[in-house]
């Protein structure tokens, strides 16, 4: 089935220019307009600009195919198939700007109600193609078949589509310690590029950043960007981004899934701001060993995997040996508690006075001496509230943001005997 939302809306995140750039196309060197072309086009008619890449691909392989050879004309004439029909062309249709802006217009009329092109009505109903019945269930199948009446050409709508944007995923990759191991698994099968929740994973001159080295930035700004998280502290270079994530108040106290780490690198020096450019890492997961996985991209060739330079999964030990390089940690997680979700002591407030308190990276436990020595723990969420810590009356919150690992109980808990009296240091 081919969903709507390959045709429609408009996609404003998608880069045509980048894409066609990354793929790379071609298209890119020697129809420099061809990615504004497209990206106008879908904008004012509210379309997918994938939509009229795959078509594109589909009708002449206009994507992909290299320049001159035969029926280059044709492909260029003719690019979406837009007016030329079984039995003849329509010459006002031909030129490549034309075919793209007429394509995209009559893709919009098919989608608008009341439009004598609409095709909102074939949808469930058996429509009569030039190879056969088909009962679309789809708007966009409705269209696709308006555009091209063959039912044996519809899996090649799905086929081109996995070619240029992948495999459609279930759910849009958000956390960076997911996507990263995946972008890893993509390098490792021999690809040279790869999309995630539809993005490709480049640089912004459209490099790859599986195979281009020494782009460890550039590799965490895209992976934040394509888990949908805000990539505004990323600037020239590593040093500097941790400088901006510092100042934004991202700094974790301890290392944890999709946090950012920040290296000390004397040199090179960064063009841009006169500093040592540094390395930066995104840390992926805790190792049995207690060392972490992180997620980098780099020019080493004799670290992590694989072991040629590009990205790769290294450990921690394996980055800064010495534990003597490491700057900062870093969470740009929306719910900075995250970052806090590590094992440990922690410090449980109740009505501000401090005691003792165990984190098991799930629940806050308080810890309690009983009389008779034996050490015991209540969990400090559930007992609470059950105390009656809740609004109005109270109130229990992890607080990791200004004061790392303190959960503060407010309300008519009153502190349980046997409680130990949390003492800094
Ligand atoms: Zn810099």
């Amino acid at each position: 089935m081919i969903p709507n939302k390959w045709l429609f809306p408009y996609d404003h995140n998608f880069d045509v220019d980048a894409f066609l750039t990354g793929l790379p196309s071609p298209r890119a060197k020697d129809t420099p307009k061809l990615a504004a072309w497209i990206q106008s086009a879908a904008r004012e008619n509210d379309l997918n600009p994938r939509w009229l890449l795959l078509t594109a691909e589909k009708e002449q392989s206009f994507i992909t195919r290299r320049s001159g050879g035969q029926g280059w004309e044709r492909a260029v004439s003719w690019v979406m198939g837009y007016g030329a029909t079984d039995s003849h062309d329509i010459p006002r249709y031909a030129g490549t700007e034309q075919q793209v802006r007429s394509a995209a217009k009559g893709l919009r009329a098919y989608l608008t109600p009341g439009h004598k092109f609409y095709v909102g009505g074939n949808v469930g109903k058996p429509y009569r193609c030039s190879d056969g019945y088909y009962t679309p269930q789809t708007l966009a199948e409705a269209a696709q078949l308006q555009y091209t009446p063959w039912v044996k050409y519809l899996p090649d709508t799905v086929a081109v589509w996995e070619s240029l944007f992948g495999k459609e995923q279930d759910d849009m990759i958000t956390k960076i310690e997911e996507a990263e191991p995946l972008f890893q698994q993509a390098r490792l099968r021999g690809e040279t590029r790869t999309t995630l929740n539809g993005k490709a994973f480049v640089d912004y001159r459209g490099r790859s950043l599986l195979t281009a080295k020494g782009m460890c930035s550039a590799a965490q700004r895209r992976a934040t960007e394509i888990c949908g998280q805000d990539s505004g502290p990323f600037s020239c270079c590593a040093t500097s981004t941790g400088q901006h994530l510092a100042g934004a108040g991202k700094r974790i106290a301890a290392i944890a899934p999709g946090a950012l780490l920040v290296f000390r690198l004397s040199s090179p020096i960064c063009r841009k701001c006169k500093q040592g450019v540094g390395h930066i890492v995104a840390a992926i997961k805790r190792l049995p060993d207690g060392d972490w996985l992180c997620g980098e991209n780099t020019s080493s060739d004799s670290r992590g995997v694989p072991l040629a330079p590009g990205f790769k999964l290294s450990r921690l030990s394996e980055i800064d040996p010495h534990g003597t390089r490491l700057t900062g940690i870093y969470s740009l997680q929306q719910q900075l508690s995250q970052a806090s979700y590590v094992p440990g002591g922690i410090v449980v407030k109740i009505n501000d006075v401090a005691y003792l308190g165990y984190f098991d990276g799930t629940d806050a436990w308080l810890c309690i001496r009983k009389p008779d020595g034996m050490p015991h723990k209540l969990k400090v969420r559930s007992t609470a509230e059950a105390a009656g810590c809740v609004p109005p009356a109270g109130v229990v919150k992890a607080h990791f943001a200004e004061d790392p690992r303190t959960v503060y109980v407010y309300g008519p808990w009153k502190v349980p005997a046997g409680a130990v009296p949390w003492v800094r240091g």
